[in-house]
């Protein structure tokens, strides 16, 4: 197949439900599309009957690509390893469950050939989901929108097409904590917004149960912001002012020979600050945690095993970025690479 100018990337973890569907309809978009396209599944490791599923469909109609991740690295590492390995020139980012109607790619295709690098999908409104999640979601995007050093466009999610000037700038950020959606808005370049109806999920239930969903929202915020570090700076300032104070007219009352007679106030007074010291040392804590894993430098992914992709060694070049690890890529000489996987084996 000759290059292809579209690729599709879209994240999988525990869809066996939707994915037939999912490839059909796509399949019905890469016939109207004006030029060829490739749709790169990436098995974020689930433990149902999708992966087998994907390589029936890669059997049946070998524009469809699979990658295997070898464990489950979350939604956001999967687009990232999907993105790596994408040899479009222009690359989409959508979710298998069919929230984002594969339809919309056709609008955004005609945005990008008017010169747009990246054309977000930003939902206008929100079907099937429940109250909380729309209403949380729609406090989230608000906050970090203020909190962010760069703007992020408000209910945009991951459902975007990117050219490959953008993807190759994205490709150079190897952060670990990812927020992809506020990485792309730091990126700059010429954007620009289509407008659709997130539909309801087509099957099975929501990855992001409301740990994952807190996870990601801190990911976010200590990514894009120091706010919540100015913060308890301030509230240190404000804290150790009114302390200053309290001590002072504690000192002048006992001068004035008033004893304090209770200690309930004293109680109040110690547990405040102590929450308050709490909170700051948990604030402070996220973003050390964050800088540990950070200066592990481990890789984003690891692939396990990859259909229709083996041959493509210029993309495997591009999936680990940093140069440092060029050389932890090579399989140690005299080591078969695992089959399916081409010569430059499948850690990615
Ligand atoms: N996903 C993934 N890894 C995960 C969680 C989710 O690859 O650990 C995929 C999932 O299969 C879906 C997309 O990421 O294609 C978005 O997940 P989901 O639809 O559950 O999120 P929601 O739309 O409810 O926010
Ligand atoms: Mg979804």
């Amino acid at each position: 197949m000759s290059m292809p100018q579209y690729s599709f990337v879209i994240p999988v973890y525990n869809e066996e439900e939707t994915l037939e569907p999912l490839c059909q309809r796509i399949a019905a978009l890469l016939d109207q599309l004006d030029a060829p396209a490739e749709v790169l599944l990436v098995d974020d490791s689930s433990h149902d009957a999708s992966y087998r599923i994907m390589c029936d469909v890669h059997a049946r109609d070998a524009r469809f690509k699979v990658i295997g991740l070898s464990r489950n690295f979350g939604h956001q590492n999967a687009i990232t390893a999907g993105m790596d390995l994408a040899s479009g020139r222009a690359v989409v980012v959508m979710d298998a469950d069919l929230q984002d109607p594969p339809e919309v790619v056709l609008e955004m295709i005609a945005k990008w050939k008017e010169g747009y690098h990246i054309v977000y999908a930003c939902r206008s409104r929100r079907a099937g989901e429940s109250w909380f999640k729309k209403s949380t979601a729609h406090l989230f995007y608000r906050l970090i929108g203020n909190l962010s050093t760069v703007p992020i466009p408000h209910d945009v999610g991951d459902f975007r097409l990117v050219d490959r000037a953008a993807l190759r700038a994205f490709q150079s950020l190897r952060e670990n904590n990812r927020y992809v959606r506020g990485m792309f808005s730091w990126l700059g370049f010429q954007q620009t917004a289509v407008y659709y109806e997130r539909a309801e999920r087509f099957a099975g239930e929501t990855k992001y149960p409301l740990k994952k969903m807190l996870k990601f929202a801190t990911d976010g915020i200590v990514s894009f912001s120091n706010v919540p570090l100015q913060l308890a700076l301030n509230l240190g300032f404000l804290f150790s002012a009114l302390s200053f104070l309290t001590g002072i007219s504690a000192v002048a009352l006992k001068w004035m020979g008033y004893t304090i007679p209770g200690w309930t106030s004293q109680v109040l007074i110690l547990s405040f600050f102590f929450g308050v010291q709490l909170l700051v040392t948990g604030m402070m804590g996220e973003y050390v945690g964050r800088i540990y894993e950070e200066v592990k430098h481990r890789p984003l992914y690891i692939v396990r095993e990859m259909h229709g992709l083996a041959s493509d060694t210029r993309a495997l070049r591009r999936a680990v970025l940093p140069a440092d690890l060029d050389e932890w890529r090579r399989p140690p000489i005299g080591m078969r690479a695992p089959a399916g996987i081409d010569e430059i084996g499948s850690l990615v």
